[in-house]
Protein backbone atom coordinates (compact mmCIF):
# COMPACT_ATOMS: atom_id res chain seq x y z
CA UNK A 1 0.00 0.00 0.00
CA UNK A 2 1.39 3.51 -0.70
CA UNK A 3 2.70 5.69 2.24
CA UNK A 4 -0.53 8.28 1.92
CA UNK A 5 -2.98 5.58 2.45
CA UNK A 6 -1.26 4.14 4.85
CA UNK A 7 -1.30 7.45 7.30
CA UNK A 8 -5.09 8.30 5.95
CA UNK A 9 -5.81 4.49 7.38
CA UNK A 10 -4.00 5.11 10.74
CA UNK A 11 -7.10 5.80 13.21
CA UNK A 12 -7.57 8.82 14.73
CA UNK A 13 -6.64 9.14 18.26
CA UNK A 14 -10.63 10.15 19.08
CA UNK A 15 -11.59 6.98 16.87
CA UNK A 16 -9.24 5.00 19.12
CA UNK A 17 -10.41 5.95 22.32
CA UNK A 18 -14.12 4.24 21.49
CA UNK A 19 -12.30 1.24 21.51
CA UNK A 20 -14.20 -0.45 24.39
CA UNK A 21 -10.80 -1.19 26.36
CA UNK A 22 -9.59 2.35 26.22
CA UNK A 23 -13.05 3.82 27.30
CA UNK A 24 -12.13 1.74 30.62
CA UNK A 25 -9.23 2.98 31.31
CA UNK A 26 -10.58 6.58 30.56
CA UNK A 27 -12.55 6.26 33.15
CA UNK A 28 -9.72 5.76 35.53
CA UNK A 29 -7.09 8.46 34.18
CA UNK A 30 -8.53 10.16 30.73
CA UNK A 31 -5.66 11.87 30.64
CA UNK A 32 -3.16 9.22 30.56
CA UNK A 33 -4.90 7.26 28.22
CA UNK A 34 -5.06 10.28 25.96
CA UNK A 35 -1.26 11.06 26.30
CA UNK A 36 -0.72 7.38 25.70
CA UNK A 37 -2.88 7.07 22.67
CA UNK A 38 -1.73 10.66 20.85
CA UNK A 39 2.26 8.54 21.42
CA UNK A 40 1.23 5.56 19.65
CA UNK A 41 -0.36 7.37 16.61
CA UNK A 42 2.68 9.22 16.54
CA UNK A 43 4.85 6.73 16.79
CA UNK A 44 3.21 4.70 14.30
CA UNK A 45 2.79 7.77 11.82
CA UNK A 46 6.68 7.47 11.93
CA UNK A 47 7.37 3.90 11.18
CA UNK A 48 4.85 4.50 8.51
CA UNK A 49 7.09 7.25 7.12
CA UNK A 50 9.65 5.24 7.92
CA UNK A 51 8.55 2.56 5.05
CA UNK A 52 7.36 -0.05 6.95
CA UNK A 53 4.13 -1.11 5.11
CA UNK A 54 1.43 -3.01 7.36
CA UNK A 55 -1.04 -1.51 10.08
CA UNK A 56 -2.10 -3.20 12.90
CA UNK A 57 -5.99 -3.25 13.62
CA UNK A 58 -7.62 -0.60 15.35
CA UNK A 59 -8.40 -3.22 18.18
CA UNK A 60 -4.62 -4.35 18.16
CA UNK A 61 -3.80 -0.59 18.68
CA UNK A 62 -5.78 -0.29 21.80
CA UNK A 63 -4.24 -3.30 23.24
CA UNK A 64 -0.60 -1.97 22.57
CA UNK A 65 -1.79 1.79 24.41
CA UNK A 66 -3.63 -0.45 27.26
CA UNK A 67 -0.30 -2.81 27.44
CA UNK A 68 1.84 0.94 27.77
CA UNK A 69 -0.96 2.15 30.46
CA UNK A 70 -0.30 -0.49 32.81
CA UNK A 71 3.30 -0.36 32.56
CA UNK A 72 3.04 3.58 33.43
CA UNK A 73 1.21 2.72 36.24
CA UNK A 74 4.05 0.33 37.45
CA UNK A 75 7.41 2.03 38.56
CA UNK A 76 10.32 1.49 36.47
CA UNK A 77 12.38 0.44 40.07
CA UNK A 78 10.42 -2.39 41.76
CA UNK A 79 11.08 -5.27 43.85
CA UNK A 80 12.26 -8.10 42.47
CA UNK A 81 12.19 -11.75 44.31
CA UNK A 82 16.10 -12.68 44.58
CA UNK A 83 16.51 -16.66 44.17
CA UNK A 84 19.74 -16.46 42.45
CA UNK A 85 21.60 -17.21 46.11
CA UNK A 86 23.77 -14.11 45.71
CA UNK A 87 23.31 -12.61 48.75
CA UNK A 88 24.98 -9.14 47.76
CA UNK A 89 23.55 -8.92 44.11
CA UNK A 90 25.12 -5.48 42.93
CA UNK A 91 22.56 -5.72 39.69
CA UNK A 92 19.34 -6.44 42.62
CA UNK A 93 20.53 -3.57 44.85
CA UNK A 94 23.07 -4.95 47.24
CA UNK A 95 21.73 -5.23 50.86
CA UNK A 96 18.24 -5.38 51.78
CA UNK A 97 17.70 -3.37 54.80
CA UNK A 98 17.01 -3.93 58.98
CA UNK A 99 13.60 -3.61 59.55
CA UNK A 100 15.24 -1.05 61.98
CA UNK A 101 17.17 1.13 59.33
CA UNK A 102 14.25 1.31 57.01
CA UNK A 103 11.61 2.16 59.46
CA UNK A 104 14.32 5.56 60.05
CA UNK A 105 14.52 5.76 56.29
CA UNK A 106 10.84 6.10 56.12
CA UNK A 107 10.83 8.93 59.44
CA UNK A 108 13.36 10.74 57.82
CA UNK A 109 11.98 10.81 54.77
CA UNK A 110 8.70 11.63 56.03
CA UNK A 111 9.17 14.67 58.58
CA UNK A 112 11.76 17.44 58.99
CA UNK A 113 14.55 16.35 60.86
CA UNK A 114 17.92 17.89 62.97
CA UNK A 115 20.26 16.44 60.22
CA UNK A 116 22.36 19.81 60.37
CA UNK A 117 20.77 21.17 63.31
CA UNK A 118 22.12 20.86 66.95
CA UNK A 119 19.41 20.85 69.26
CA UNK A 120 21.04 21.47 72.27
CA UNK A 121 22.45 24.94 71.45
CA UNK A 122 20.17 26.11 68.85
CA UNK A 123 22.28 26.28 66.16
CA UNK A 124 23.71 24.71 62.89
CA UNK A 125 24.77 20.91 63.57
CA UNK A 126 26.94 18.59 61.38
CA UNK A 127 25.16 16.29 59.46
CA UNK A 128 27.87 13.13 60.23
CA UNK A 129 27.38 13.77 63.60
CA UNK A 130 24.79 11.34 63.41
CA UNK A 131 26.88 8.86 63.01
CA UNK A 132 30.37 9.40 64.11
CA UNK A 133 29.95 8.26 67.69
CA UNK A 134 28.99 5.06 66.57
CA UNK A 135 31.37 4.78 64.26
CA UNK A 136 34.25 5.41 66.78
CA UNK A 137 32.88 2.99 69.04
CA UNK A 138 32.26 0.12 66.72
CA UNK A 139 35.43 0.49 65.09
CA UNK A 140 37.80 1.89 67.79
CA UNK A 141 39.12 4.46 65.29
CA UNK A 142 39.39 8.58 66.33
CA UNK A 143 37.36 9.66 63.79
CA UNK A 144 34.76 8.93 61.05
CA UNK A 145 33.15 10.55 57.70
CA UNK A 146 30.70 9.18 55.60
CA UNK A 147 30.34 9.76 51.87
CA UNK A 148 28.06 8.23 49.06
CA UNK A 149 29.64 5.14 48.91
CA UNK A 150 33.49 3.72 48.84
CA UNK A 151 34.65 4.70 45.90
CA UNK A 152 33.76 7.88 46.43
CA UNK A 153 35.41 6.91 49.93
CA UNK A 154 39.21 6.25 48.23
CA UNK A 155 38.66 9.16 45.94
CA UNK A 156 38.04 11.75 48.51
CA UNK A 157 40.68 10.16 51.17
CA UNK A 158 43.23 10.33 47.88
CA UNK A 159 42.59 13.36 47.13
CA UNK A 160 42.83 14.90 50.59
CA UNK A 161 45.94 13.00 51.03
CA UNK A 162 48.33 12.46 48.38
CA UNK A 163 47.02 15.03 45.65
CA UNK A 164 49.80 16.40 43.12
CA UNK A 165 52.07 13.72 44.99
CA UNK A 166 52.98 9.89 45.64
CA UNK A 167 50.97 6.79 46.66
CA UNK A 168 52.92 3.80 46.65
CA UNK A 169 50.85 0.57 46.21
CA UNK A 170 51.60 -2.92 45.23
CA UNK A 171 50.81 -3.92 41.54
CA UNK A 172 49.20 -7.21 42.94
CA UNK A 173 46.49 -5.10 44.78
CA UNK A 174 45.45 -2.57 41.98
CA UNK A 175 42.32 -4.16 40.93
CA UNK A 176 39.25 -3.82 39.24
CA UNK A 177 36.22 -4.37 41.35
CA UNK A 178 32.72 -4.73 39.29
CA UNK A 179 32.08 -2.83 36.17
CA UNK A 180 33.73 0.72 36.54
CA UNK A 181 35.64 0.50 39.72
CA UNK A 182 39.34 0.33 38.69
CA UNK A 183 41.80 1.40 41.39
CA UNK A 184 44.50 2.97 38.96
CA UNK A 185 41.52 5.04 37.58
CA UNK A 186 40.08 6.49 40.77
CA UNK A 187 44.15 7.03 41.61
CA UNK A 188 44.29 8.96 38.63
CA UNK A 189 41.15 10.94 39.31
CA UNK A 190 41.91 12.07 42.73
CA UNK A 191 45.42 13.55 41.25
CA UNK A 192 47.58 11.67 42.89
CA UNK A 193 50.28 9.55 41.14
CA UNK A 194 50.63 6.21 41.44
CA UNK A 195 53.80 3.95 41.99
CA UNK A 196 53.43 0.45 41.90
CA UNK A 197 56.13 -1.44 43.45
CA UNK A 198 56.79 -5.71 43.39
CA UNK A 199 55.33 -8.11 40.97
CA UNK A 200 51.42 -9.32 40.39
CA UNK A 201 52.35 -12.13 42.86
CA UNK A 202 55.51 -10.77 45.22
CA UNK A 203 56.00 -7.58 47.26
CA UNK A 204 58.51 -7.53 49.66
CA UNK A 205 58.39 -4.65 52.42
CA UNK A 206 62.18 -3.20 50.71
CA UNK A 207 59.46 -2.48 47.26
CA UNK A 208 57.86 -0.05 48.98
CA UNK A 209 60.72 1.49 50.80
CA UNK A 210 62.98 1.02 47.35
CA UNK A 211 60.02 3.57 46.21
CA UNK A 212 60.33 6.12 49.19
CA UNK A 213 61.19 9.66 48.01
CA UNK A 214 60.65 13.16 49.24
CA UNK A 215 57.16 13.49 46.85
CA UNK A 216 55.59 9.96 48.56
CA UNK A 217 52.62 11.17 50.30
CA UNK A 218 50.87 7.93 51.39
CA UNK A 219 50.82 3.82 51.42
CA UNK A 220 47.95 2.30 49.86
CA UNK A 221 46.33 -0.74 50.54
CA UNK A 222 43.81 -2.38 48.92
CA UNK A 223 41.74 -5.41 49.48
CA UNK A 224 41.32 -7.72 46.52
CA UNK A 225 37.81 -8.87 46.94
CA UNK A 226 37.08 -10.31 44.12
CA UNK A 227 39.97 -11.47 43.36
CA UNK A 228 42.90 -13.80 44.63
CA UNK A 229 46.46 -14.58 43.78
CA UNK A 230 46.76 -18.05 45.08
CA UNK A 231 50.23 -19.90 45.19
CA UNK A 232 53.62 -18.54 44.84
CA UNK A 233 52.39 -15.38 46.17
CA UNK A 234 53.77 -12.37 48.73
CA UNK A 235 51.78 -9.31 49.93
CA UNK A 236 53.15 -7.07 52.90
CA UNK A 237 51.04 -7.37 55.99
CA UNK A 238 49.18 -4.78 57.54
CA UNK A 239 51.40 -4.83 60.15
CA UNK A 240 54.47 -4.69 58.08
CA UNK A 241 53.01 -1.77 56.48
CA UNK A 242 51.94 0.16 59.40
CA UNK A 243 55.41 -0.19 60.96
CA UNK A 244 57.01 1.03 57.98
CA UNK A 245 54.79 4.14 58.01
CA UNK A 246 55.33 4.91 61.46
CA UNK A 247 59.14 4.57 60.83
CA UNK A 248 59.23 7.03 57.32
CA UNK A 249 56.39 9.35 59.17
CA UNK A 250 53.71 8.62 56.24
CA UNK A 251 49.93 7.98 56.94
CA UNK A 252 49.24 3.82 55.74
CA UNK A 253 45.56 3.99 53.90
CA UNK A 254 43.55 0.55 53.21
CA UNK A 255 40.77 -0.17 51.11
CA UNK A 256 38.73 -2.84 52.57
CA UNK A 257 36.22 -2.84 49.95
CA UNK A 258 33.75 -5.03 52.37
CA UNK A 259 33.73 -3.47 55.72
CA UNK A 260 32.69 -7.17 57.97
CA UNK A 261 32.18 -5.09 61.43
CA UNK A 262 31.59 -8.14 63.05
CA UNK A 263 33.87 -11.54 63.19
CA UNK A 264 31.84 -14.47 61.35
CA UNK A 265 34.56 -17.16 61.74
CA UNK A 266 32.72 -19.32 63.94
CA UNK A 267 29.67 -19.46 61.21
CA UNK A 268 32.72 -20.74 59.23
CA UNK A 269 32.91 -17.30 57.31
CA UNK A 270 37.06 -17.07 57.36
CA UNK A 271 40.14 -14.85 55.76
CA UNK A 272 38.09 -11.41 55.98
CA UNK A 273 39.66 -8.82 58.22
CA UNK A 274 36.87 -6.87 60.24
CA UNK A 275 37.19 -3.08 60.22
CA UNK A 276 38.22 -3.00 64.17
CA UNK A 277 41.04 -5.32 63.38
CA UNK A 278 42.89 -3.20 60.74
CA UNK A 279 42.39 -0.15 63.03
CA UNK A 280 43.84 -1.72 65.81
CA UNK A 281 46.94 -2.74 63.93
CA UNK A 282 47.01 1.05 63.38
CA UNK A 283 45.98 1.55 59.97
CA UNK A 284 45.56 5.23 59.64
CA UNK A 285 42.85 5.41 57.30
CA UNK A 286 40.67 2.82 56.27
CA UNK A 287 37.47 2.55 54.15
CA UNK A 288 34.83 0.30 53.08
CA UNK A 289 31.07 0.19 51.87
CA UNK A 290 27.84 0.51 53.67
CA UNK A 291 26.31 -1.74 51.90
CA UNK A 292 28.41 -4.47 51.24
CA UNK A 293 28.98 -7.26 53.90
CA UNK A 294 27.69 -4.24 56.68
CA UNK A 295 24.46 -4.89 55.47
CA UNK A 296 23.07 -0.77 55.54
CA UNK A 297 22.17 1.31 52.78
CA UNK A 298 24.70 2.47 50.09
CA UNK A 299 27.46 4.78 51.74
CA UNK A 300 31.32 4.92 51.85
CA UNK A 301 32.81 4.86 55.41
CA UNK A 302 35.90 6.69 56.28
CA UNK A 303 37.77 5.72 59.73
CA UNK A 304 40.87 6.93 60.91
CA UNK A 305 42.99 9.48 62.28
CA UNK A 306 41.50 12.61 63.25
CA UNK A 307 44.02 14.84 61.94
CA UNK A 308 42.81 13.02 58.77
CA UNK A 309 39.80 12.77 58.41
CA UNK A 310 39.03 16.42 59.28
CA UNK A 311 41.49 17.16 56.76
CA UNK A 312 39.05 15.45 54.55
CA UNK A 313 35.73 16.89 55.98
CA UNK A 314 37.00 20.41 54.69
CA UNK A 315 37.46 19.30 51.59
CA UNK A 316 35.57 20.56 48.74
CA UNK A 317 34.29 16.91 47.55
CA UNK A 318 33.37 16.12 50.12
CA UNK A 319 30.10 18.58 49.51
CA UNK A 320 29.44 16.89 46.27
CA UNK A 321 30.07 13.24 47.89
CA UNK A 322 27.75 13.91 50.94
CA UNK A 323 24.79 11.46 51.72
CA UNK A 324 21.12 12.18 52.49
CA UNK A 325 19.54 12.17 55.28
CA UNK A 326 17.64 8.82 54.23
CA UNK A 327 20.83 7.55 54.34
CA UNK A 328 22.37 8.39 57.46
CA UNK A 329 18.97 7.41 59.13
CA UNK A 330 19.46 4.04 57.86
CA UNK A 331 23.13 3.50 58.72
CA UNK A 332 22.94 4.83 62.07
CA UNK A 333 19.80 2.30 62.99
CA UNK A 334 22.28 -0.61 61.26
CA UNK A 335 25.43 0.14 63.01
CA UNK A 336 23.18 0.46 66.34
CA UNK A 337 22.20 -3.32 65.78
CA UNK A 338 26.04 -4.07 65.91
CA UNK A 339 26.64 -2.59 69.44
CA UNK A 340 24.69 -6.37 70.21
CA UNK A 341 26.45 -8.94 68.17
CA UNK A 342 23.31 -11.19 68.63
CA UNK A 343 21.23 -8.46 67.61
CA UNK A 344 23.11 -7.97 64.74
CA UNK A 345 23.27 -11.55 63.40
CA UNK A 346 19.07 -11.71 63.34
CA UNK A 347 18.23 -8.29 62.59
CA UNK A 348 20.38 -7.25 59.62
CA UNK A 349 19.47 -9.42 56.62
CA UNK A 350 22.65 -9.68 55.48
CA UNK A 351 24.47 -11.12 58.30
CA UNK A 352 21.84 -13.36 58.93
CA UNK A 353 21.22 -15.02 55.03
CA UNK A 354 25.20 -15.42 55.44
CA UNK A 355 25.14 -17.48 58.63
CA UNK A 356 22.07 -19.67 57.78
CA UNK A 357 23.30 -23.14 58.26
CA UNK A 358 22.59 -26.08 56.07
CA UNK A 359 19.91 -28.30 58.07
CA UNK A 360 17.86 -24.82 58.24
CA UNK A 361 18.29 -23.88 54.19
CA UNK A 362 17.16 -27.78 53.42
CA UNK A 363 13.99 -26.91 55.83
CA UNK A 364 12.89 -24.59 53.86
CA UNK A 365 13.95 -25.72 50.76
CA UNK A 366 11.69 -28.95 51.70
CA UNK A 367 8.92 -26.24 52.47
CA UNK A 368 9.01 -24.38 49.45
CA UNK A 369 9.53 -27.81 47.25
CA UNK A 370 6.52 -28.84 48.80
CA UNK A 371 4.17 -25.56 48.83
CA UNK A 372 5.63 -25.28 44.45
CA UNK A 373 4.82 -29.19 43.96
CA UNK A 374 1.11 -28.81 45.27
CA UNK A 375 0.41 -25.10 43.46
CA UNK A 376 2.27 -26.38 39.61
CA UNK A 377 1.27 -29.98 39.63
CA UNK A 378 1.73 -31.46 36.19
CA UNK A 379 2.98 -27.97 34.66
CA UNK A 380 6.73 -28.92 35.80
CA UNK A 381 8.60 -31.14 37.91
CA UNK A 382 9.48 -29.80 41.16
CA UNK A 383 12.97 -31.29 43.02
CA UNK A 384 15.23 -30.66 45.61
CA UNK A 385 19.10 -29.62 44.77
CA UNK A 386 22.03 -29.04 47.36
CA UNK A 387 23.93 -25.91 45.82
CA UNK A 388 26.42 -23.21 46.33
CA UNK A 389 24.97 -20.07 47.43
CA UNK A 390 27.74 -16.53 47.10
CA UNK A 391 28.31 -13.86 49.32
CA UNK A 392 28.04 -11.24 45.89
CA UNK A 393 29.32 -7.55 45.99
CA UNK A 394 33.31 -8.46 45.44
CA UNK A 395 32.99 -10.54 49.01
CA UNK A 396 34.34 -13.71 49.98
CA UNK A 397 34.84 -14.56 46.66
CA UNK A 398 36.67 -17.89 47.96
CA UNK A 399 33.97 -18.94 50.51
CA UNK A 400 31.72 -21.30 49.55
CA UNK A 401 28.17 -21.22 51.41
CA UNK A 402 26.17 -24.95 50.78
CA UNK A 403 22.96 -24.01 50.82
CA UNK A 404 19.71 -25.72 49.32
CA UNK A 405 17.38 -25.14 46.46
CA UNK A 406 14.52 -25.56 44.18
CA UNK A 407 14.62 -27.27 40.92
CA UNK A 408 11.98 -26.62 38.27
CA UNK A 409 11.90 -28.15 35.81
CA UNK A 410 8.88 -27.21 33.12
CA UNK A 411 6.70 -29.32 31.06
CA UNK A 412 6.09 -27.46 28.39
CA UNK A 413 8.16 -24.38 28.21
CA UNK A 414 11.97 -23.94 27.55
CA UNK A 415 14.12 -23.13 30.15
CA UNK A 416 14.65 -19.98 28.86
CA UNK A 417 11.20 -18.76 27.78
CA UNK A 418 10.58 -19.46 31.24
CA UNK A 419 13.01 -17.35 32.60
CA UNK A 420 12.00 -14.79 30.45
CA UNK A 421 8.16 -15.01 31.68
CA UNK A 422 9.42 -15.40 35.18
CA UNK A 423 11.41 -11.55 34.84
CA UNK A 424 8.18 -10.87 33.27
CA UNK A 425 5.77 -11.21 36.76
CA UNK A 426 4.58 -8.83 39.55
CA UNK A 427 7.29 -9.13 41.35
CA UNK A 428 9.44 -10.00 38.91
CA UNK A 429 11.41 -13.31 39.91
CA UNK A 430 15.35 -14.11 39.46
CA UNK A 431 16.61 -17.96 39.73
CA UNK A 432 19.46 -19.75 38.56
CA UNK A 433 19.56 -21.65 34.56
CA UNK A 434 21.69 -24.78 34.87
CA UNK A 435 21.33 -26.85 31.87
CA UNK A 436 17.61 -27.07 31.56
CA UNK A 437 16.49 -26.97 34.80
CA UNK A 438 16.03 -23.39 37.05
CA UNK A 439 17.42 -23.73 40.77
CA UNK A 440 15.47 -21.37 43.15
CA UNK A 441 18.41 -20.86 46.00
CA UNK A 442 16.42 -20.57 49.32
CA UNK A 443 19.25 -18.51 51.40
CA UNK A 444 18.18 -15.39 49.78
CA UNK A 445 14.54 -15.47 49.91
CA UNK A 446 13.25 -13.12 52.37
CA UNK A 447 10.14 -13.85 54.77
CA UNK A 448 6.65 -14.37 52.43
CA UNK A 449 8.07 -14.57 49.20
CA UNK A 450 7.48 -18.15 49.11
CA UNK A 451 3.64 -17.39 48.18
CA UNK A 452 4.51 -14.84 45.73
CA UNK A 453 7.40 -17.42 44.04
CA UNK A 454 4.31 -19.53 43.88
CA UNK A 455 2.27 -17.77 42.36
CA UNK A 456 4.58 -16.05 39.77
CA UNK A 457 5.54 -19.35 38.50
CA UNK A 458 1.66 -20.64 38.15
CA UNK A 459 1.65 -17.10 36.05
CA UNK A 460 4.59 -17.91 34.12
CA UNK A 461 3.85 -21.53 33.91
CA UNK A 462 0.11 -20.42 32.56
CA UNK A 463 1.46 -18.03 30.00
CA UNK A 464 2.79 -21.07 28.08
CA UNK A 465 1.40 -22.30 25.02
C1 LIG B 1 33.40 -2.78 46.33
C2 LIG B 1 34.69 -2.14 46.49
C3 LIG B 1 34.85 -0.79 46.18
C4 LIG B 1 33.71 0.05 45.69
O1 LIG B 1 32.77 0.22 46.71
P1 LIG B 1 31.35 0.88 46.36
O2 LIG B 1 30.69 1.02 47.68
O3 LIG B 1 30.66 -0.10 45.46
O4 LIG B 1 31.60 2.18 45.70
C5 LIG B 1 36.09 -0.24 46.35
N1 LIG B 1 37.13 -0.96 46.80
C6 LIG B 1 37.02 -2.27 47.11
C7 LIG B 1 38.22 -3.03 47.58
C8 LIG B 1 35.78 -2.91 46.96
O5 LIG B 1 35.65 -4.21 47.27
Amino acid sequence: MEQKDLLRQLPAVDQLLQQPRLKDLSREDHQLVLTITRQVVDDWRQRIKNGITILPAAAELAREIAARYDAAGRSSLRPVINATGVVLHTNLGRAVLSPAAREAALQAASRYTNLEFDLENGQRGNRYSHVTGLLRELTGAEDALVVNNNAAAVLLALSTLAEGRETIISRGQLVEIGGSFRIPDVMGQSGTKLVEVGTTNKTYLQDYEKALGPETALFLKVHPSNYRIQGFTREVTTAELVALGRRVGLPVMEDLGSGFLYNLESHGITGEPTVQAEVKQGVDVVTFSGDKLLGGPQAGIIVGRHDLVAAMARHPLTRALRVDKMTLAALEATLHAYRNPDRALQEIPTLAALTLTAPELRRRAEQLQQLLAGVLGTRARVGLVATTSEAGGGALPLTELPSWGVTIQPAQLGIRELALALRRTEPPVLGRVQEDIMILDVRTLLPGEGEELARALVQALEGAP
